[in-house]
């Protein structure tokens, strides 16, 4: 099979979802063209120029740099057909209506390119039936993949194939999604509404019944059913308002519509205040009001009885709230027999669930794996229905599922499969295992896919049971303290993994670290640093520094800060590769981690930026030192002839105002990423691409860069900022400490009172950063911030 190569991807519909999807490609750097229908006034782009405006605006961003939209390709269906045939992958995301979609096909089949997939977006049409318009030529190339919303930021994607798709074409495509577009695919059979969205809506109209069968109003549903129930923090309703209710209308009646024979075909039916909210056009956020309502600065929640909104923000009871703290079997055994309602009502919104995948398990999916993996990344469940029932206790909670059957408790009275009680998942006590996961509609437990793209993700996301290594027991370990192991899973690379609360620089990572380069020099052909988790660093550890401050004050502090700028050095002149693998958060003494690397390797969801002076401090780690190094090596390298100030503006001002990258695209513009660091769309491929990229930097002959000096913009640098800031503060946009700090940025990044054009060196640089860094700490305003960020974890404007 000759590799499929994706060199440009056409979206057909520009709404809510051809737009975003056009705009996540953009993110991945997938060059894309998006149509839709010409508009019949104006310029025949019309539609398609608003949807691409559009986008700019939309929060959260559905691009990780707003510049970027005009790389969108606009086109229409009148003029553009042609540019299909340069197009070897077709994303249809027009309206959810079989015959405009079925008009759509025979429209551009004359002009798909006869190697290119063709995949539809629908969320609740049949896939197999969409396919049989097409030409027989386009047949074994047409698939569904199901994006969700916002395809930026949601994880998942279903791919279903039909009776038709060639197996191979299904397998290139999830290679290409996996990979390039950096999401998690699920294959999910062809049923109405496929995986998640079967057992996500079926779960929300679940809880809609009992929430009115024991009483509870939306908020406390909402707060029972959020982040303390392991879901999505917006719980079940506010999430049906972000959704919109007649999106998730929609979704219901596909259900109605397609499965009159379910046996839980009676929960289907559309709850009467829902009915009621969407008649009232009261659709959620978006119309502004449906189970909620923002009244001033209040989100009042409606009442049930009197269709009026009235003061919400009720929480969950306290005892109830600590029941979900204890472990999955306590948590479930306790639930079930407390008398309190809300303790009931989470019971029974957990039995239906368990109750429903079982039942449906043979017809939706292929195994247990791909309905857990549904509800986790595409309704931000930390663990599917199957696991958790696993982690509770499979035979148990079978017999108490059971017994309320048998009670006529349950919202369907269909028994449990006889699978779930008999053979193989009993006796495994459960669907996951080593094996792999339960088909129920082939009666074995099936592996993982062995697709090539897969040997990519050396530590795949798990599921509990399947028994997966945990990274940080495994390889071999070459060092180990509380706060940072130091490990080897090829024998070449040495991988530093932080362990501490979001990856926090303490003395005792710093040491970590530096042993981390000295076992990469002495035996290793690099050094990554990479930790299994969405973190890379969040910065340094303050906390950590308290007991010294408090013996010694900031004298006290300026030696840690000298070995901590020392390691930053001894990182970035190791005489092997240290290549970064972030992900996440990449904040202060992080993002300082970060550029002193050799390489960066950077999920596109990055978050990167000198934010130290929302604590009142200065970047001290060296980042100031890095702002001004990579302007003089900016001004030496270009033919304007421009000074080092120019080149200084920008990195100052990020410094300034603590400004944060909110991806790795636009952490290249702030220069906090090189043109030469690498962009990786799927998380859990960043291990193998940082090994990789340290592997060949070391195979390339890798030297440390020279030890240099280097111009700095001086006196009158510092004067023209402070100039600048100066006007700011005196119009009250800025406070006093805000300049205070602004001005010691200032005095770094220029090189302190010196000639413009003098030659400096890092190590003079890092001197300044520790003036400033320990006189702020002197600074009442400024310990007001440290203060208020360790107790609050909110900055405080002073
Ligand atoms: P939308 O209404 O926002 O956009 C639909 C687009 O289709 C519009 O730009 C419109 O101009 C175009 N269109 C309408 N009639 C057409 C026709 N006859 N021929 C060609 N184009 C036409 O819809 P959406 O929410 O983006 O949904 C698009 C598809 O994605 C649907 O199949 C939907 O089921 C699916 N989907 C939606 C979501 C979601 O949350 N909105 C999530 C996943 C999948």
């Amino acid at each position: 099979m000759s590799r499929f190569q994706v060199r440009k991807v056409a979206v057909l519909g520009a709404g809510v979802m051809g737009a975003q999807i056009a705009a996540h490609l953009v993110n991945v750097k997938v060059p894309v063209v998006l149509f839709d229908l010409p508009a019949k006034e104006g310029p025949k782009n019309g539609i398609v120029t608003k949807a691409v405006e559009g986008l700019k605006k939309l929060k959260p961003s559905p691009l990780g740099d707003a510049a970027e939209a005009a790389l969108i390709q606009q086109a229409n269906y009148e003029e553009h057909l042609e540019l299909l045939k340069g197009c070897d992958l077709i994303i249809e995301a027009i309206a959810e209506r079989m015959d405009w979609k079925l008009d759509l096909y025979t429209k551009i089949a004359p002009y798909v390119a006869e190697h290119a997939i063709v995949a539809s977006n629908t969320s609740g049409l049949s896939i197999t039936k969409l396919s049989e318009v097409l030409p027989e030529s386009i047949k074994p190339r047409f698939c569904g993949i199901h994006f969700f919303n916002p395809p930026r930021y949601m994880y998942l994607v279903e791919l279903i194939n039909t009776p038709t798709t060639r197996p191979e074409v299904i397998d290139q495509l999830e290679a290409f999604v996996t990979t390039s577009v950096g999401k998690g695919v699920v294959r999910a059979k062809d049923t109405p509404n496929f995986v998640a969205n079967r057992v996500g809506i079926a779960g929300m109209m679940a809880t809609m019944i009992e929430a009115e069968k024991f009483g509870l109003t939306v908020d406390v549903v909402d707060d029972l059913t959020g982040k303390k129930l392991g879901r999505a923090s917006s719980g079940t309703f506010r999430t049906a308002d972000v959704v919109g209710l007649d999106t998730m209308a929609h979704v219901v009646k596909t259900m109605q519509d397609n499965l009159k024979d379910d046996p839980f075909y009676s929960t289907y039916a559309t709850p009467k205040v829902l009915a009621g909210l969407i008649e009232k056009g009261a659709l959620g956020q978006k119309a502004g009001g449906g189970f909620y309502k923002k009244v001033g600065k209040e989100i009042q929640r409606l009442d049930f009885a009197t269709g009026e909104y009235v003061a919400g923000g009720k929480k969950a009871d306290d005892i109830v709230a600590r029941m979900l703290k204890k472990p999955a079997a306590d948590r479930i055994k306790l639930l079930r027999e407390s008398s309190n309602p809300q303790a009931q009502f989470l019971w029974s919104i957990l039995r239906d669930s368990f109750h429903y995948v079982a039942v449906h398990l043979a017809d939706i999916a292929d195994t247990a794996r791909e309905i857990d993996f549904a509800m986790r990344w595409g309704f931000g469940s930390s663990q599917g229905p199957f696991e958790l029932w696993q982690s509770a206790g499979w035979t148990q909670v079978a017999q108490w599922i059971a017994d309320d059957i048998a009670a006529g408790k349950t919202l369907s009275s269909a028994p449990l499969p006889a699978w779930v009680t008999e053979g193989p998942v009993a006796a495994a006590g459960g669907v996951h295992t080593p094996e792999g996961s339960w088909s129920a509609a082939e009666g074995k437990f099936k592996p993982r896919a062995k697709l090539p793209v897969y040997a990519r993700q050396p530590f795949p996301e798990s599921l509990v049971g399947e028994g997966a290594a945990d990274p940080l027991k495994s390889g071999t370990e070459l060092f180990k303290n509380d706060e940072i192991r130091v490990w080897t899973l090829d024998g070449e690379v040495v991988i530093a993994s932080i362990t501490a609360k979001l990856h926090l620089i303490s003395p005792l990572v710093t040491e970590g670290l530096i042993k981390a380069v000295e076992i990469a020099e002495a035996d290793y052909k690099g050094l990554v640093v990479w930790s299994p988790d969405d973190v890379f660093s969040a910065g340094a550890n303050l906390e950590s520094l308290m007991p010294v401050f408090m013996k010694m004050g900031s004298k006290g502090i300026a030696p840690e800060e000298k070995k901590l700028q020392d390691a930053m050095l001894r990182i970035r002149y190791a005489n092997v590769p240290v290549v970064a693998a972030m992900r996440g958060l990449a904040l202060g003494g992080g993002c300082e981690l970060a550029i002193h690397c050799a390489r960066r390797v950077a999920h596109v969801e990055s978050y990167v930026g000198l934010v130290e002076v929302g604590v009142g401090l200065v970047p001290g780690a060296g980042g100031l030192t890095y702002i001004a190094r990579r302007a003089a090596e900016m001004a030496a390298a270009g033919n304007s002839g421009a000074d080092v100030f120019t080149f200084l503006k920008d990195g100052f001002l990020s410094a300034a105002t603590a400004k944060v990258a909110t991806s790795a695209h636009e952490a290249k513009k702030l220069g906090y990423l090189l043109e030469s660091d690498v962009i990786v769309p799927n998380k859990d491929e960043l291990l193998h691409v940082a090994t990789a990229t340290a592997k060949g930097m070391a195979e390339a002959g890798y030297r440390p860069p020279h030890k240099a000096v280097f111009p700095v913009a001086g006196r009158s640098g510092i004067a023209s900022i402070k100039g600048q800031v100066a006007n700011m503060r005196d119009g009250g946009f800025v406070s006093a400490h805000d300049y205070h700090l602004a001005a010691a940025i200032a005095d770094v990044v220029c090189g302190g009172e010196v000639e413009a054009g003098s030659l400096v060196t890092e190590e003079y640089l890092m001197a300044l950063e520790r003036k400033h860094f320990c006189s702020l700490l002197d600074n009442p305003k400024t310990q007001e911030r440290i203060m208020g960020m360790l107790q609050t974890g909110k900055p405080v404007r002073n």
